[in-house]
């Protein structure tokens, strides 16, 4: 049998600093490594498997699908992808979807689109898109230069042209920054990768208010916040103002690879035959996973179980907060999407955690984040607790 540690650290690209972990089976909020040892996953993945791992009802629409059809060109109809896009429609801003494989790719069709949307009326003139500082839109060249972090950047360049960074929660630094040839302004409505960075109040309203002003396309990465993970189905819905173009991925597929970027009808317009396409996006197999996926996040009472374990979480960290004010300095999110800023190293502390059962993850070398399955319990939620007092009790 094969060394899994061995032969993925000597063969595999060396891009992950992996765990030595290797993990065989999960379910729910769990996940068995190869010794039978079980974990709790309050990563869901990465963020991914908001129904926790292997749901029934997404399994058994994928296994069906495999049964039926895996593949066909998107020369072809296929009933999926119809009842997917019916699906997020009826509950989004948007009139139209375009799917795809992944987060960079839905961001990718975003500049796209909004790009030649801002050529499209103005002569050629309007390319310039405006991204936030500890933004994260992606690995492909176009989001890469979007995302707001020159760590990501380092030994790209040149990066592409056309893009201009500012502050995030910063509106007077945003108008500063547009031009004449400003087309578009993306956003994280709440930055992720970043820091579990939350908007203030009443920014991303400006936001919009100065897109219209200005005649700016303005777009959402949902890739992370979006289906549920903030307790409403799209985090836009908190602002009270809706984006031109929102994109999302992650949990789409309910575990498999899948992405989208949606947009409203004037916009949408601006790709025509030809102007975008992909050999695997709308894969029936994905959509079907993602419409069993979408059912239950709409028909189940998954949301509302994200906003009052999300509640009850917070309630917890605040206390902990209490408790160990030396190393937590702000508990911030929404729903389950939670930050916790320490004054500690974040991958000792994430190492620590899985020594004994726990999975999270860091950001911004301090920054704890956790990110359980939405459909998430008190229980769980005590454990992941637990866990932590004892570290930091120990520190
Ligand atoms: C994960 C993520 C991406 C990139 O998605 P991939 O599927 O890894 O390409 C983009 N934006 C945000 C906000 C993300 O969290």
């Amino acid at each position: 049998m094969v060394n899994v540690v061995e032969t993925t650290d000597e063969s595999i690209f060396q891009t992950y600093k992996r765990y030595p972990v290797v993990l065989v089976r999960g379910k729910g909020c769990l996940v068995w490594d190869d010794k039978g040892r079980e974990y709790l996953d309050f990563l869901a993945g990465i963020a991914v498997c908001n129904l926790g791992h292997c749901h029934p009802a997404v399994v058994q629409a994928a296994k069906e699908q495999c049964d039926k059809l895996m593949h066909v060109s998107n020369y072809f109809y296929t009933e999926p992808q119809a009842a997917l896009s019916e699906l997020i429609i009826k509950n989004s801003f948007a009139d139209r979807i375009f799917f795809c494989n992944s987060g960079a790719e839905a961001n990718e069709a975003a500049l796209k689109l909004a790009r030649k949307y801002g050529q499209d009326h103005s002569d050629g003139k309007k390319y310039e898109i405006i991204t936030m500082n500890y933004s994260f839109h992606g690995r492909t060249f176009a989001t890469l230069t979007a995302t707001g972090q020159d760590k990501f950047h380092h030994g790209f360049g040149p990066l592409l042209p056309g893009f201009k960074y500012v502050p995030f929660n910063d509106i007077k630094a945003l108008r500063a920054a547009v031009s004449d040839i400003t087309c578009a302004v993306m956003l994280e409505p709440i930055q992720a990768e970043g820091g579990v960075n939350m908007p203030v109040k009443g920014y991303l309203k400006s936001v919009r208010e100065l897109c219209d002003e200005k005649g700016l396309l303005l777009i959402y990465d949902e890739v992370q916040v979006g289906l549920g993970r903030t307790g409403k189905l799209f985090a836009y819905e908190y602002a009270g103002v809706a984006p031109d173009i929102m994109t999302l991925a992650k949990a789409i597929g309910g575990g498999l690879p899948g992405g989208a970027m949606l947009a409203g009808k004037t916009v949408a317009e601006t790709f025509t035959t030809g102007s975008h396409a992909t050999t695997f996006g709308g894969n029936p197999v994905v959509m079907a996973a993602g419409v069993a996926t979408m059912k239950v996040l709409l028909e189940g009472s998954v949301l509302e179980n994200c906003r009052t374990m999300g509640a009850y979480f917070m309630e917890q960290l605040e206390k902990f907060k209490a408790k160990y004010p030396q190393f937590v300095k702000e508990i911030r999110g929404a729903g389950l999407i939670i930050g916790m800023e320490t004054t500690l190293d974040g991958r000792d502390i994430v190492s620590r955690c899985l020594e004994k059962g726990l999975i999270i993850n860091f950001t911004r070398d301090t920054v704890l984040r956790f990110l359980p399955p939405l459909i998430v319990e008190k229980q769980h939620i005590d454990r992941c607790m637990q866990v932590l007092d004892e570290i930091f009790a120990a520190l």
